[in-house]
């Protein structure tokens, strides 16, 4: 009998995962895209793109399609999908385990100013101007508008339409990995002097952290947002394990 999984991805992780759990001839696999990324890179999985409407909408959609068993692999910032994912879990009766990515912890030599969101992120930046490194996505930048008298570089996969109405923004289009040493390059070339981030965890973009440590640059972090307490792993290998505990038939799990 197979079990049908539906992973809530947009990550590296979950697509690693939908690749490891798609290997498995018990599992029916589907990978759930919020659908923003104009050319996503593939998935080596059965896809969908786009919102369920909210917690109802994906309980819905997890009975409709007799799902077992519901994971959330979704960025650390993408604090509604994973609080609708918990809800849904809890609506539908269907199980649900959670990717955590750890965040980057401070190390000797870092200048993190840590902030609550976006907007106070461009507050943080000061009075002076400053040349910006926003290290967001294009969904988050719209906040810096209120601080104009800085001048910005933008990083996006997709262009940012509209472009900011502030006058000094350079836009920049490339897909991570970055590694330390393009990002170090980065930082001297546009002659940053303080980074906007995410703390994202995880390798594929800490390479901007690493280098900033090392130019003595200030990094204004925004926190991680509160995410709902489910079962989970904070890697794929622990994850791959609680995955099947949870698909083994009750008598043979022991709970
Ligand atoms: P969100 O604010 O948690 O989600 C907003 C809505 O998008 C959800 O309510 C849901 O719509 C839909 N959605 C999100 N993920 C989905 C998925 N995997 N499948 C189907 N629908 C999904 O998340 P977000 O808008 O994606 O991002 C919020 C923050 O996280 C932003 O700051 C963003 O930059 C960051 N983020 C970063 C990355 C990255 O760097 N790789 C990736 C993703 C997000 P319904 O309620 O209609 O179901």
């Amino acid at each position: 009998m197979s079990h049908r999984i539906l992973i809530l991805g947009g990550t590296t992780e979950a697509r690693q995962l939908a690749g490891r759990l798609a290997a498995r001839p018990d599992v029916e696999l589907t990978l759930s895209l919020a659908g923003r990324t104009e050319n996503p890179v593939a998935q080596p999985v059965p896809t969908r793109a786009g919102g369920f409407g909210g917690a109802e909408g994906l309980a819905a959609y997890l009975k409709d399609n007799q799902t077992d068993l519901l994971i959330d692999a979704t960025h650390p910032y993408a604090a509604r999908i994973s609080a609708n994912a918990a809800k849904a879990a809890r609506l539908a009766g269907v199980p649900i385990l959670a990717l955590r990515r750890p965040g980057w912890e401070r190390q000797e030599g870092d200048r993190w100013t840590e902030v609550d969101g976006a907007a106070n992120a461009a507050v943080a930046l000061g009075p002076a101007a400053r040349r910006v490194f926003l290290a967001l996505g294009r969904q988050d930048v719209g906040v810096f508008e209120a601080a104009a008298h800085h001048h910005y570089l933008l990083r996006s996969v997709d262009p940012v339409e509209p472009p900011l109405g502030t006058p000094g923004v350079d836009y920049l289009l490339a897909r991570g990995p970055f590694d330390e040493a393009d990002e170090h390059r980065l930082l001297i070339e546009h002659r940053i002097d303080v980074i906007v981030s995410k703390n994202s965890g995880g390798e594929a973009t800490y390479g901007k952290i690493a280098a900033a440590r090392a130019l003595g640059i200030e990094v204004i972090m925004i926190r991680r947002p509160v995410l709902p307490t489910v079962p989970s792993a904070a890697g794929i290998v622990e994850l791959l394990a609680m995955v099947d505990h949870s698909l083994r038939p009750v008598a043979e799990r022991g709970v």
